[in-house]
């Protein structure tokens, strides 16, 4: 089962800036999305742009940018519900990607920007993305585009 995600669209603003920010370096992005559970949804209340280092094709994040990023989620009392990286070209999630991704946990959702979110707005980002779920046998599955409105829900009100 897959906790919503309630995502205002600031959050997605500020995640595009940043995969621009990428792109203009011709490097990939990486943007983390900071929940918080309510009821039986979760509230995304920061894209939070961790210290990592990008390449055109790749993203890595050492450890000790991976300890901060731990420090942090813990005085702001959020966890990472979501994380959200750029690719050159088509959005899929690479055998590195399924390594490497930074959440690990059933229900994680992982969203891939293609064409490092050139000519992307908030509007369409939903209709862009590509995004994937880890499952409980730990392997990330495709969020059905259909569906994936559902899940990630682009909504002004704290409904
Ligand atoms: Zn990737």
């Amino acid at each position: 089962m897959i906790r919503p995600l309630i995502c205002k669209p600031d959050i997605i603003d500020e995640t595009l800036a940043e995969v621009w920010r990428g792109g203009a370096k011709n490097c990939e992005a990486l943007v983390l999305w900071l929940g918080q559970r309510s009821g039986d949804v979760t509230k995304v209340v920061e894209a939070y742009v961790p210290d990592y280092e990008a390449r055109r094709d790749q993203f890595h994040v050492r450890p000790d940018s991976m300890r901060a990023i731990m420090t942090y989620l813990r005085t702001t009392r959020t966890h990472i519900c979501a994380q959200v990286h750029s690719h050159p070209g088509r959005a899929f999630h690479s055998h590195v990607d399924d390594e490497w991704a930074i959440v690990r946990h059933q229900g994680a959702i992982s969203l891939v920007v293609p064409n490092f979110g050139s000519g992307l707005g908030t509007a369409g980002f939903l209709d862009a993305v590509a995004a994937f779920a880890l499952s409980a046998t730990d392997r990330w599955e495709q969020i059905l585009p259909d569906t994936l409105p559902a899940i990630v829900r682009i909504q002004d009100a704290d409904a």
